[in-house]
């Protein structure tokens, strides 16, 4: 069983992933090459003068994959509570996982097929939300939202810091204690 499960490797999902990973989680990332970040320029995103969608996103995703991330190239079509966690089912297999993050920038349609909660986008071009409470939590046990579709400003540091914020919270949840990762300056 993984540790955490996180659809999405837009800079919600994959951020998410590092912190996840980095901290020793069993973690599978699942991507369909829908997002949107691919198709974008970046010139506002701290400590980074300029980078395109593409190179930004497959950074990530190594990154993640740096620490241990698995990611699959498969489209999560359904999400069932089982006994200590949740089956996630994909168009080519199933997997089970403690916890959920739905990081699945303006596609709404996982989390309205599950029946989590949602509300009313307030971001420009963004319809419907996913409903979570501060700490990144659904309406649904173990499932855990981040990113454009939980309603955040569409912008790539916000969505990474809000997938890096959710991931914290799962990873203090799973040791029983808050987790801050700080690394030392190498000499
Ligand atoms: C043309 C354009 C220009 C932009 N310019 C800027 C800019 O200059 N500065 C800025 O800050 N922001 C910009 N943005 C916005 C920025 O891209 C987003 O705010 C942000 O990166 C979204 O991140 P996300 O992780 O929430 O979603 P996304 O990056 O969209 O990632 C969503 C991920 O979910 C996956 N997914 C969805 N459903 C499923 C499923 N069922 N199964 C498996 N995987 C699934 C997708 O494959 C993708 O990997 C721009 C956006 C666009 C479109």
């Amino acid at each position: 069983m993984y540790d955490i499960v996180i659809i999405g490797a837009g800079p919600a999902g994959a951020s998410a992933a590092i912190f996840a990973a980095k901290a020793g989680k069993k973690t599978l990332v699942f991507e369909n090459n829908k997002g949107m970040t691919k198709r974008a320029w970046f010139e506002n995103y701290y400590g980074i003068m300029e980078i395109g969608g593409p190179d930004l996103v497959e950074t990530g995703k190594k990154q993640a994959e740096k620490f241990g991330a698995d990611i699959k190239e498969e489209t999560v079509q359904n999400i069932v509570a089982i006994d200590g966690g949740l089956r996630i089912e994909t168009d080519a297999a199933s997997y089970e996982a403690k916890h959920v993050l739905v990081a699945t920038g303006v596609s709404i349609e996982l989390a309205e097929h599950i029946g989590l909660a949602t509300k009313p986008g307030t971001e420009p071009r963004i319809k419907t939300i996913i409903e979570v409470d501060s700490a990144g939590k659904t309406s649904m046990d173990g499932i855990w939202a981040a990113g454009t579709v939980a309603g955040v400003s569409v912008h790539a540091i916000i969505t990474a810091g809000d997938g890096a914020k959710a991931a914290i919270n799962i990873i203090s949840e799973l040791n029983g204690e808050r987790y801050v990762d700080h690394d030392i300056l190498k000499a």
